[in-house]
């Protein structure tokens, strides 16, 4: 049964937004030696917004939009909720045939055409255009900025792009910056691709990046970074994360997540603030002595 010691600690967090679900959890914060972040909607705040969409030349905008409205419009993904608010003005149609491709986007057929709508190493292949001509720059320069690129093809010809913008959270510099002054090594871990994880990570202080992981990838790196460093904490939100939740020495999910991720975490992050994880392994450190 848990000290007195640890159930103060309990409540102390509890009172800053933090829900430990038992002792033995709040005791093994202080010897987390790496901590790894899922980005979107754990350091990021999971809300994209399109900024702007580029068409090739010679071809017919108003499909593309409502090709690109008809497959998103099923989807609960964040990219999928900002690409209908911003396709609000166009027409719904029905496709031919949906595929939802997880991790890199979406194959559907309309009028015996098919089309590709996701990352670009989903949608561009050789036949497409290469990241070497003009338009693939401008991507790869909006991906350095941080941008999401959705890519669109119709039979393997590209016919464009919408670029997506997510916002970091204002908290998650200074927790990074935090765990990384506690020698606490920090990990990023995404689907998106690499040049924007890289942005996104330089922001905050992450050194090291895995981008481009297929979602069941997520939990096999966590066993990998478990071998280099021994006690490992997970952060995320999503329902892909929480199998590495599960697995993590402490999960930590986002209060603003989804419930599949909460209930696997050992701790929820009430306020979503990850200032919340360098604390509790000061507050961890601290109950540690009193009990020794
Ligand atoms: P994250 O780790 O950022 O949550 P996901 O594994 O969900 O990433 O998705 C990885 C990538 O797959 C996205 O960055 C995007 O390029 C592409 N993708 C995912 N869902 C969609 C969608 N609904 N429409 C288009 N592309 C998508
Ligand atoms: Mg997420």
């Amino acid at each position: 049964s848990a000290t007195p010691a640890t159930l103060s600690a309990i409540s102390r967090a509890a009172k800053r937004g933090m829900v430990f679900k038992g002792g033995q959890s709040i005791d093994n914060v202080q010897s987390l030696n790496a901590i790894i972040f899922d980005k979107t909607g754990t350091l990021t705040i999971g809300k994209p917004t399109v900024t702007d969409a580029f068409f090739m030349e010679g071809v017919d905008q108003n499909t593309v939009k409502k090709v690109v409205k008809a497959a998103e419009y099923g989807s609960t993904h964040p990219i999928a909720s900002a690409l209908v608010d911003y396709l609000e003005d166009t027409e719904l149609i029905e496709l031919n045939t949906i595929q939802d491709i997880t991790g890199k986007g979406f194959q559907v057929t309309h009028n015996g055409d098919i089309w590709k709508i996701g990352k670009h190493e989903f949608v561009i292949t050789e036949d497409t255009i290469s990241l070497e001509d003009e338009i693939g720059k401008i991507a790869t320069q909006k991906e350095n900025e941080g941008s999401t690129v959705i890519f669109v093809s119709k039979n393997k010809i590209l016919t464009g792009y919408f670029a997506l913008e997510d916002k970091l959270k204002k908290d998650s510099k200074d927790a990074i910056e935090q765990l990384n002054n506690m020698n606490i090594e920090t990990i990023m871990v995404t689907g998106d691709n690499e040049n924007t994880a890289q942005h996104i990570a330089d922001l905050v202080g992450i050194k090291t990046v895995y981008a481009n992981r297929m979602p069941d990838e997520k939990s096999s790196i966590l066993d990998e970074i478990k071998q280099k460093y021994g006690n490992v904490g997970m952060v995320g939100d999503g329902i892909n994360d929480a199998p590495a939740l599960a697995k993590a020495d402490i999960g930590f999910a986002m209060g603003s997540g989804t419930d599949i991720a909460m209930e696997t975490a050992d701790v929820v992050l009430i306020q979503d603030d990850l200032k919340q994880i360098p604390f509790a392994v000061l507050l961890s450190k601290k109950m540690k002595r009193i009990i020794m």
